[in-house]
């Protein structure tokens, strides 16, 4: 996928604040995990990346912690994620 064919697919498959869940968003983001290997899936080929993609509001969005509060939802996510594999 393009990035701007991902970008394109946030616009309808990302409306909500990670955070808090909250419309409208003010901005949109893209997560790239450094260790893939903490993803359902496992390792992805070579020359391939795995990204989330997600929304946050204007609120969410000045919190000084958005990188860690970002990251910590999306792997408890997965965690819990009935596809992660144990
Ligand atoms: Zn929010």
């Amino acid at each position: 996928m393009k990035i701007e064919e991902a970008w394109a697919f946030t616009s309808w498959a990302v409306d909500r604040c990670l955070l808090c869940g909250q419309k409208p968003l003010r901005y949109r983001g893209v997560f790239l995990p450094n260790d893939p290997e903490l993803w359902p899936g496992g390792p992805l080929a070579p020359g391939k990346i795995r990204s989330f993609w997600y929304g946050l509001c204007k609120k969410c969005a000045k919190r000084k912690d958005v990188p860690e509060a970002v990251e910590a939802v999306i792997l408890r996510d997965q965690t819990h994620s009935p596809d992660t594999r144990h």
